[in-house]
């Protein structure tokens, strides 16, 4: 893990929709919370979202913005270690799974390698990371690039305001 450096200001988006997709989302809101060097700042309401380039049940997604210690390479390995833990199975692109973590932003840092880009690449193209980012950082998201994504299909569940 990195050594102490001054936090930077994070977004993440987080989906579901194997076995108890919600509640996978929650515990990951939570468990991001209790990551190192790391306060959650503030959570979106839960989405549901039908699958898009991938299959199986509709997803529940959510973004949760945070303040982080973390490089960026030790987070995204935080994820993916959350990711494995909540039982994550990769056995081809794009399949249903239990838990999906992405970074989307980090601070307004831009870089591409083999195992991270961020901004995340696919972000603008998916109402399901647009919508709940835009519910908790509005100067993040534009209404044009919300325009694009609006004709995709995403109801709005729980409020997560009383948090
Ligand atoms: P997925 O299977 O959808 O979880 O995709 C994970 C893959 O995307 C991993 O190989 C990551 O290294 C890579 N990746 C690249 N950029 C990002 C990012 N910003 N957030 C999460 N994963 C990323």
């Amino acid at each position: 893990m990195s050594e102490l450096r001054a936090p930077v200001t994070a977004y993440v988006a987080i989906g579901a929709n194997l076995g108890d997709a919600s509640t996978a989302v929650l515990c990951a809101i939570n468990d991001l919370d209790d990551l190192p060097q790391t306060v959650l700042l503030a959570q979106s309401s839960l989405y549901q979202t039908a699958p898009l380039a991938s299959s199986g049940p509709d997803y529940i997604n959510a973004v949760v913005e945070i303040s982080t210690g973390l490089n960026a390479h030790d987070l995204l390995l935080a994820l993916q270690q959350m990711e494995f833990e909540a039982g994550r199975d990769r056995p081809y692109p794009n399949a249903p799974r239990t838990l999906d973590l992405d970074v989307l932003l980090y601070g307004d840092a831009q870089m591409g390698s083999a195992s991270l880009t961020i901004p995340h690449p696919r972000m603008l193209e998916r109402a399901f990371v647009l919508v709940p980012l835009a519910e908790i950082a509005p100067a993040r998201v534009s209404p044009a690039q919300l325009a694009v994504v609006a004709t995709q299909a995403i109801t709005r569940l729980a409020s997560m305001s009383g948090r």
